[in-house]
């Protein structure tokens, strides 16, 4: 989140002023509103003291009479007057027609005055005024605060459409995606040249929903079909919408559209579409109001023009299913294309796009490096290169090496190492046992679960105190009931191998644990991989469009069924987990010996500790206890 750099300062300051002046206006008011001095008379008695004469100097306001009291005795002369004996009085002014008359009869000196100062006068304008003000800033600054806008700064929202005209990425800069790409060359084509689809009057797509988890590279496609058209690319991110005033956001689509009519052909590509055009009435919240405008605004101006003008509206999103179906009815964003995470090869040709302007090393591998990181997407594996090249130059090397690679891997996994953390040698000892047992459990099991590449304790970031990394051998959209068993068996050696050596369990498998119970719950209510409920599938498949966001899904069974479901979830863990007991057991030994080593080295390749394996103890009774 950006924050407007200088609109709180400015704020603090314009406070500071409007302070400043009240106070200054107060005193003034003050002064001139004194109150009068000297004695407090009445009227009557007033009246007397003028028939008396024994009044002089009046000064006559609207509301007050002031003057002089004279002595009893008869009136001194002039020269004496004025001095320190001088006695004032004050009267509080009844309607009296016959005032001026009575005074001029008996000769007293009297003066018109104003009720008080002009500024007593504008004190009940000023004064809201200045607490409007003085509240506005105060508020606006607590706004700008949290948003970085504030109501000083709307029209600086960053909120901002952001216009690119000079667009050089290309398809070529986008590895992969190839059934994306083939679908937008389409919209590339029309963009070039829309008189000639005009002319033919094929059908024009208006607005394409681009779906894909975050760093898919959706943004990264737009662009590059803004830049391989040659044509402006206007851009808004959804989000920064829902936090603006009622009517803003409105106008700020309506203005786009202008801008975008005004430049066309071009592309209108909003991000995050989904903060904007959630399902209306879907969790309603803060700011609903405003993205309710702010989407109708959208629709209307989707409507409102031609498709044929030449502006082509992307979208991305990464929950489609939360859409307002309104968004997706034809004629609006009616073309879905998706993004899917990369597979290996498009790995690879990721890690080839990133690199082209880094100096690699001879040895670098870059299929090695695209094996290592499945479910990593594009924005992660930019990072890992970015990481890895800032690696070898701290390293002051020529050129970025595999073990560079290697390491920005670990660090984009697991986080930044925290070299400083201290565990004591007993956590130690544990964290060693229970990333052994996974190992073991997973060699033991080949082939049906993925070789372990790497066993390591060196503390990582939050949570991860150690952690056993499996190599896939190749990226899996199936997988059997006998390997997704086998899987549950290696997330639970790390705990059986605490239980052996200890005794006791320590808290550090609560991460395998919930994963096994996902998977084997996923076994029983969604594969039909359960002998005893058979077939039948109970999660209702709620999911989005294209992708594996689980949404929130109902249950369409009894609760006889959800009890049958959880204790075969149970049954299935328990069978698992009594598996991998006689099989640690069998291999104490070599657990022991294993943790002690890595315990020394801290970090165990796969390889090597294949090797120790088959040197602890000959194949027989691993084969024996996988052959189970
Ligand atoms: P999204 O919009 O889907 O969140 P982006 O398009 O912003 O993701 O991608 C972030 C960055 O990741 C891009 O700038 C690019 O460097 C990198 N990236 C993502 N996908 C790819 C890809 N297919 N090819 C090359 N680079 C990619
Ligand atoms: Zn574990």
């Amino acid at each position: 989140m950006k924050k407007e750099p200088s609109a709180s300062p400015r704020l603090f300051l314009i406070a500071f002023y409007v302070v400043l002046f009240l106070l200054v206006g107060v005193m003034f008011v003050a002064l001139a509103a004194l109150p009068p001095q000297g004695q407090k008379l009445p009227y009557s008695q007033f009246k007397q003291l003028v028939r008396a004469q024994r009044v002089a100097r009046l000064q006559i306001s609207p509301t007050t009479i002031e003057g002089e009291l004279l002595p009893e005795a008869p009136p001194p002369a002039p020269g004496e007057r004025g001095t320190s004996g001088t006695q004032w009085f004050h009267t509080i002014r009844v309607e009296d027609p016959h005032l001026v008359a009575d005074l001029e009869a008996h000769g007293i000196a009297f003066s018109g005055k104003t009720d008080s100062s002009w500024l007593f006068q504008l004190l009940p304008w000023v004064v809201p005024l200045f607490v409007f003000v003085l509240f506005w800033s105060v508020y606006g600054q607590r706004v700008g605060a949290g948003v970085g806008g504030g109501l000083m700064t709307v029209g600086k929202s960053r909120a901002r459409v952001y216009v690119e005209h000079q667009i050089k990425t290309r398809f070529a800069d986008v590895a992969g995606l190839d059934e994306a790409k083939a679908e937008l060359q389409e919209v590339i084509e029309f963009l070039r040249t829309p008189e000639k689809f005009q002319r033919l009057g094929g059908k024009i797509p208006k607005g394409v929903l681009l779906v894909g988890a975050p760093g898919t590279g959706k943004t990264l496609l737009a662009k590059a079909v803004a830049g391989e058209a040659g044509v402006p690319f206007f851009s808004l991110s959804g989000s920064e919408f829902v936090e603006l005033f009622v009517g803003v956001g409105a106008a700020r689509v309506r203005d786009l559209f202008e801008q975008a009519l005004q430049k066309a052909p071009c592309i209108v590509f909003i991000d995050e579409l989904d903060a904007l055009g959630r399902a209306r009435g879907l969790a309603p919240s803060a700011g609903h109001e405003e993205r309710e405008q702010t989407l109708n605004q959208l629709l209307v101006e989707m409507d409102g023009f031609d498709a044929s003008t030449g502006v082509i509206i992307m979208a991305a999103t990464n929950r489609p299913e939360i859409l307002d179906p309104a968004l997706l009815r034809a004629g609006r964003f009616d073309r879905h294309v998706a993004l899917d995470k990369p597979d290996i090869k498009g790995r690879e040709a990721i890690l080839r796009v990133h690199t082209k302007n880094v100096r690699l090393a001879q040895e670098v591998d870059l299929h090695t490096i695209a094996a290592r990181t499945p479910g990593f997407v594009g924005a992660d594996l930019a990072n890992v290169v970015n990481e890895a090249a800032l690696l070898a130059v701290r390293r002051g090397r020529e050129a970025v090496t595999m073990a560079d690679f290697d390491d920005a891997v670990d660090r984009i996994i697991a986080g930044l190492e925290k070299k400083n953390r201290v565990i004591n040698p007993r956590e130690k000892a544990i964290i060693a046992h229970h990333e052994i047992g996974h190992a073991l459990t997973a060699e033991a099991l080949a082939p049906h679960v993925d070789p372990v590449r790497k066993v390591s304790i060196v503390p990582r970031g939050i949570g991860a105190l150690g952690y056993t990394q499996q190599l896939p051998t190749e990226d899996r959209y199936l997988m059997t009931r006998t390997e997704l068993e086998a899987r549950l068996c290696v997330l639970l050696g790390g705990r059986v191998a605490e239980e052996l050596i200890f005794g006791d369990v320590s808290t550090g498998a609560q991460d395998d644990l919930q994963k096994a119970t996902e998977i084997a719950r996923s076994m029983v209510t969604e594969y039909g991989m359960s002998q005893r409920l058979g077939l039948r599938t109970f999660e209702r498949e709620r999911r989005g469009l294209f992708l594996d966001v689980p949404q929130a899904t109902r249950r369409d069974y009894s609760e006889a069924k959800a009890a049958e479901i959880d204790r075969e979830v149970e049954e299935m863990l328990a069978r698992a987990h009594h598996q991998v007991c006689e099989l640690l057991t069998a291999q104490k030994p070599v657990l022991e010996r294993l943790a002690r080593l890595l315990l020394e080295k801290e970090v165990l390749e796969g390889d090597e500790l294949r090797q120790l394996i088959r040197a602890a103890a000959p194949a027989d009774p691993l084969q024996v206890a996988a052959a189970r």
